[in-house]
This record gives structure tokens, C-alpha cells and sequence, in this order.
């Protein structure tokens, strides 16, 4: 039986940041997500792809106990994202987006991965989050993502699932977007009267926002010297954050704050390179080696008053 579930987009991204090109790259938020979660858990993916796609580039993740049968080959083009990065890497322009056979996908559950005790909503349609949610029985933490395409294209659709959902992990942008507050504070106490009890706002180079119903906290992001290409780094923070409440076994309050800094360890790596790649080459004496970097910027002693 498998114990995080993910659904979401399996792609082939075009991206352009200041520092190089890449075209038709493996990409997409499933994807993404999946490649960092399996250091902690195994990982069932209900995705689509279609004929183009080249199911050998991500049989790797099988020796990470990442279960594939959940992607589904369907007649048609494969999920395709085209950005561009400026010289602000936490803002990414979408050039285009082609959904191909996104548009005519109906999610089927694996019978496996329908007890899955965590599942994360990637970002996808949300019309299709729904048919998932329906699909698995009420799992320990559901969380979500989203972004812009869908909070303009898909709106009543996404607010039934956000009410729904325990937790959101969405771009500071995003949350701002939803809420029709620029006030992170104010957006998220919104979000959290409809519904969910936690909200997790990624804000890129400056960390991470936290909020629940009884308090906030924050995270710095890694300070990295040379960041390559963002793309993905929001599903892989969400990829290190679940696959660590999966792997603890809970969504405590406590849990969620551990997992934020797996999140941003995670996601600190996905940027040094394009694609999938640096998180595909990726070890766990890396992992644990980053993290003690990471908690050594955020220790301080008590001022003197
Ligand atoms: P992020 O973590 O926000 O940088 O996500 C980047 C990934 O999201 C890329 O690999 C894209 O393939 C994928 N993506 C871009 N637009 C969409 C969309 N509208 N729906 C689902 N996935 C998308």
C-alpha cells in the first residue's frame, strides 16, 4: 500500500533564466514533486502523458520506491510549460502553456494508493483535484497547490477544493491572488475560515510563511550563492514537506514546522541545476549535510534585555 500519493502534471518544459536555455526538459508538478518526496517514502503518481513521452527518463524513480503505474498513456502530446526567468528568479513568466492531453484526462485512483494516508493535490486543473480527492478515502493530511493559470481560469472550481483541503502550499503571489489581500496575515486567517487549518506560503528566496489557527512561523530559505534555474522549486519544497509528515506519520503542528525546513532543504537543491537533474544525482548525506547548514543561519542566543 502506498503512503503519499500525488497528483499532478508530468511535463516537458521549455525554460529560459539568465543563466541558460533548456528545451523540452522533464518538468511538471507531480514530477518534480515525486523526485524529492521518494528520499522519504514511497510515492504513488496519478498523472497523464502522452505518446511522445519517454517513460525510460523517469525509471529511476522506481529504485526509490516510486510506484509509476498511476501514469497514464494517452493518445496525444504530453503536458507542455514554456518560461522565462529575468534577473528576479522568484517571478516566472509563463510563455505558453499546452495542455494537451491534460484536457480530456479523467484521474483514475490506483486501488493502491487509494488508502494512501497523505495526498497532495500538485498543481493541476482543479476540476481533476476534485475527481482524485473523490477517489481516495479521507487521508491523514490533504494538501494543495495551485497557481495563477488556475486562480484565473478555474476559480469556483479551486475554491471547492481549497475548502476541503487541510492544508494549502501555495506562492506568496498565489495566496495574495486567491484572497484579494496583499497582506499575508490577513490572506491567510481568509483562507483558513473557509476551511483549511494551516497555510503554507512559498516566498522564494525569502523562505516560507506559516500559519494555523494558533500561530506563525517563519523559515529563511538556504542562502545559496548561485541559483541556476527555480522552476520546480515550489513542488519540490512540497515534495520534501509531505514526504517528511509521511514519513514521521503525523501532521502535528510540530511535524508541519520540521517539515517546512525539510521543504526548503529539498528545494534549495532542485535550483542548482535545470530540470529534474540536481535532485535526480541527489544523496541523503547531502541532505542531512545542508540541513545542519541550514539550522546553523537560524540559531541565535537570547538578546540582553
Ligand atoms: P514551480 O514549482 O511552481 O516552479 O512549478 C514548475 C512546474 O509546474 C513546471 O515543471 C511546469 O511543467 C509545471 N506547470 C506549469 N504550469 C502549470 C499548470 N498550469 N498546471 C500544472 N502544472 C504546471
Amino acid at each position: 500500500m502506498i503512503k503519499l500519493c500525488v497528483a499532478g502534471t508530468v511535463a516537458y518544459d521549455s525554460i529560459e533564466t539568465p543563466f541558460g536555455k533548456a528545451d523540452n526538459v522533464l518538468g511538471g508538478s507531480a514530477l518534480h514533486f515525486t523526485n524529492a518526496a521518494s528520499f522519504f517514502t514511497d510515492v504513488g503518481i496519478v498523472a497523464t502523458v502522452g505518446s511522445d513521452f519517454d517513460l525510460e527518463g523517469i525509471s529511476f524513480l522506481k529504485d526509490r520506491s516510486v510506484d509509476l503505474s498511476g501514469i497514464e498513456v494517452d493518445q496525444g502530446k504530453t503536458f507542455r510549460w514554456e518560461g522565462r526567468y529575468g534577473y528576479d528568479l522568484n517571478q516566472a513568466i509563463t510563455l505558453k502553456t499546452e495542455l494537451n492531453v491534460i484536457e480530456t484526462f479523467k484521474p483514475k485512483v490506483p486501488e493502491d494508493y487509494r488508502n494512501a494516508e497523505f495526498l497532495f493535490l500538485a498543481n493541476i486543473d482543479p476540476e481533476l483535484q476534485l475527481h482524485v480527492i473523490d477517489q481516495v478515502a479521507k487521508p491523514a493530511a490533504l494538501v494543495l497547490d495551485t497557481m495563477n493559470f488556475w486562480i484565473e481560469n478555474k476559480l469556483d472550481a479551486l475554491m471547492k477544493v481549497i475548502e476541503r483541503v487541510d492544508m494549502l502550499v501555495i506562492n506568496e503571489a498565489e495566496l495574495r491572488e486567491i484572497t484579494k489581500e496583499h497582506n499575508l496575515l490577513k490572506g491567510a486567517r481568509k483562507l483558513i475560515e473557509t476551511g483549511p487549518t494551516c497555510v503554507v506560503a512559498k516566498r522564494g528566496e525569502y523562505g516560507v510563511f506559516m500559519m494555523n489557527r494558533d500561530e506563525v512561523f517563519l523559515a529563511p530559505a538556504f542562502p545559496l550563492e548561485d541559483v541556476f534555474d527555480p522552476t520546480g522549486a515550489g513542488d519540490t519544497f512540497a515534495g520534501g514537506f509531505m514526504g517528511y509528515l509521511a514519513n514521521v506519520g503525523e501532521a502535528t503542528a510540530e511535524s508541519v514546522k520540521q517539515a517546512i525546513i525539510m521543504g526548503t532543504v529539498m528545494a534549495s537543491f532542485n535550483v542548482e541545476d535545470f530540470s529534474i537533474n540536481r535532485i535526480k544525482r541527489l544523496t541523503m548525506p547531502e541532505i542531512k549535510e545542508r540541513y545542519h547548514a541550514l539550522k546553523g543561519c537560524m540559531q541565535f542566543t537570547d538578546i540582553r534585555l
